[in-house]
This record gives structure tokens, sequence and C-alpha cells, in this order.
């Protein structure tokens, strides 16, 4: 079997100049490939009590859904601004150039529920952390965060890490 990292398509300028943007499209086409890589994001909380996984729209789902099945617990969907049909409260987030916002339901998570966040890459880590302020203004606790690829160089790890969230990732590339 190919190693995940193999599986990890790099294309260059995209979406734009200076972007090294990490595929992982060909890794979830890969049979063996994406049942690894579910496997290895779920393994350290395989015995830990999650009430719920939250997945960050749109490859969070992906992994997310099946995260949430191999650890029998509930998926919760974080969307961006305008997606969700019922009540939500949304979150900004700084881009390169400007902001946006992700919206979660009102009513996603009891108080004391404890979420693992899910998505496919950390990077500068502002999605993860808006993600994080979402799931504790609705009274959830962070079991920690679980991505296939970190991007080390862009600080998103420690930048969760400065709010008591650990992570939790499978493959890393230099730069960005
Ligand atoms: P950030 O908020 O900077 O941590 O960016 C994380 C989000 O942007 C994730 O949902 C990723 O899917 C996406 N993303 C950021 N940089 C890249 C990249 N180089 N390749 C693929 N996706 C990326």
């Amino acid at each position: 079997m190919n190693s995940l990292k193999d599986l990890i398509r790099t294309i260059p300028d995209y979406p734009k100049r200076g972007i090294m943007f990490r595929d992982v499209t060909t890794l979830l086409g890969d049979a063996q490939g994406f049942k690894a890589a579910i496997a290895q994001m779920a393994e350290p909380y395989r015995t830990q009590p999650i009430d719920a996984v939250a997945g960050i729209e749109a490859r969070g789902f992906i992994l997310g859904g099946a995260i949430a099945d191999r650890l029998g617990c509930g998926f919760i969907p974080i969307r961006k601004k305008g997606k969700l049909p019922w009540k939500t409260i949304g979150q900004e987030y700084s881009l390169e150039y400007g902001v946006d916002v992700i919206e979660i339901h009102e009513d996603a998570l009891a108080p004391g529920q404890r979420i693992l966040i899910v998505d496919d890459l950390i990077a500068t880590g502002g999605t993860a952390e808006a993600a994080a302020k979402l799931i504790r203004r609705s009274g959830g606790t962070i079991v920690g965060a679980t991505f296939i690829i970190d991007l080390p160089d862009l600080g998103g790890s420690k930048l969760l890490k400065s709010h008591d969230i650990a992570c939790h990732s499978l493959v890393a590339f230099e730069g960005h």
C-alpha cells in the first residue's frame, strides 16, 4: 500500500499563485488509504468518552462522518454562513484578505458534551479556532482536534495549543 503522504496530490499555485494545495481527493478515492486515514485519525480517541464529532465544511464532513461512525458518536456540521436551516450562532475568522463566518445550529450540542473537531488540514488554524469558539460558546468541552495534514510552519497546531486544544495529525508538509 502507498503511504498516506504518497496518496495526497500536491497542486502548485492553486487556488492562487504561491499556494501548494494539498489535495486529499486522491487519498479519499483509494479504499485502503481512506480506511487507514479514518482509523488513524480516530485512534487516540477510541478509549475516551466522546459525544459528537464536529466536522468542518466540506472535507471535514467526509472524514468526520466516518470517524463518528467508528467512535459510535454523533456528528455535528459546522458550515459556511447561510447554509444551515435552523437557528444558528456564527463566528468570524480572518482570511488572508478579509473575514469569513462559520456557523453551528444553536441547539447542536448540549452543555457539557465532549466534542472532537475534524477537518482535512490545519494551516494557520483560523478555521479550527473559530470552530472551537463555536463549540465552547455552545457549552461544549473540546476533547481534541484531528486532521490528516498539518502545515506546521503556518502555526495552526500551536495556535490551538494556546487554547488548550491538542491536535492530532497524520502527515506534515514543511513550508506552506
Ligand atoms: P486554516 O484556517 O488556515 O488553518 O486553513 C484550513 C482550511 O483551509 C481547511 O479547511 C483546509 O481544507 C483549507 N486549506 C488551507 N490551506 C490549504 C492547503 N495548502 N491545501 C489544501 N487545503 C488548504
